[in-house]
């Protein structure tokens, strides 16, 4: 697949029409930029991104990065998926599986989809890397939350760890031990969210992660919430020392905006995302895919 076929048609034939053959200038250059610029504001890409993406490519067009010529266009194409994926991160960022057991623990605001996704996931190491996960419930604040999950591992079949209202550090050592004793080498802890980040909420995520020694520390957050992405994952970054994000709701018209604004301001590895309330719908985050759906 060419460079140009990342883009959206309407992107390409900004693109083509403003950069004719042979008559590059700094006029049809900036024309194009504003395309571009209003495409990825519509995605919702945070304002500050936009500005530097912007420039970035504007000081590569202009500075002689695009030779005049026939294929003028193509160049500018290719520069503006570039610069996408240098933000996007190049590659896939895997998770890492290499402990036995391994400890997942799962981070995140209430109504982020954490008890969702937790589900969904385990669900994806068992089919995509044939593991044999454990859930652990260890949301005993929100009520319900331990239920919901009990009731989602029923329906993938999956086994959940859970003791009730117990203090949450206990609990997931005794699911550690537990795993360990019946062959489940993926152990994904299902932690406590609130509506908001308090003291409180980390206090208790550092102490669980301190006592538990996660491979991943991966943050769920809703991208539909905005600019405020950027604080939450900034918050949870600081005192945990995440090891990749996850973004769901990004099915419908959601355009993933969010995601380029998180790799840009957190440097972060967005590892999934979410694109609907199903089972399977968790994807790797494939930078290149999202680059194309940005433009889109
Ligand atoms: P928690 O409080 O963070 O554990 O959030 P839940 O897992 O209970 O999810 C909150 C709501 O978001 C539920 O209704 C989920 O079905 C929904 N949800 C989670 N992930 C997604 C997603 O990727 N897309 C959509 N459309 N809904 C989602």
């Amino acid at each position: 697949m060419g460079f140009g076929d990342f883009l959206s048609k309407r992107m390409k034939r900004s693109i083509e029409k403003n950069i004719q053959k042979s008559t590059l200038t700094n006029e049809n250059i900036a024309e194009t930029l504003k395309e571009i610029r209003l495409a990825l504001l519509e995605a919702d890409v945070s304002v500050d991104v936009v500005k530097e993406l912007i420039s970035r490519i504007k000081t590569k067009a202009e500075g002689g990065y695009i030779q005049e010529g026939v294929k003028a266009h193509q160049q500018m194409v290719k520069l503006v998926h570039d610069e996408l994926i240098e933000i996007l991160g190049k590659e896939l960022a895997p998770l890492d599986l290499g402990k036995k057991p391994t400890v997942i623990m799962m981070v995140g605001l209430q109504g982020s989809g954490k008890t969702t996704t937790a589900n969904k996931l385990a669900n994806l190491v068992r089919k995509k890397n044939s593991k044999n996960p454990l859930l652990v419930g260890l949301d005993i604040y929100r009520p319900g939350a331990i239920d919901q999950l009990v009731e989602l591992g029923h329906q993938s079949n999956i086994p959940v760890f859970e003791k009730g209202k117990q203090d949450p550090i206990k609990t997931a050592k005794q699911a550690i031990e537990y795993a360990n004793q019946n062959n489940h080498d993926v152990v994904i802890l299902d932690t406590a969210g609130r509506l908001q980040i308090d003291k409180d909420l980390m206090n208790e995520l550092n102490e669980l992660r301190k006592q538990t020694n996660p491979s991943e520390i991966l943050l769920v957050v809703d991208g539909m919430i905005g600019q405020e992405i950027i604080n939450v994952t900034n918050e949870f970054n600081r005192l945990l020392k995440l090891t990749g994000v996850i973004v769901t709701k990004l099915d419908g018209d959601a355009r993933g905006g969010a995601t380029l604004s998180i790799s840009h301001m957190t440097k972060l590895p967005i590892k999934f995302i979410g694109e609907g309330e199903g089972i399977k719908a968790l994807a790797p985050f494939y930078p290149k895919r999202m680059a194309d759906r940005l433009l889109g």
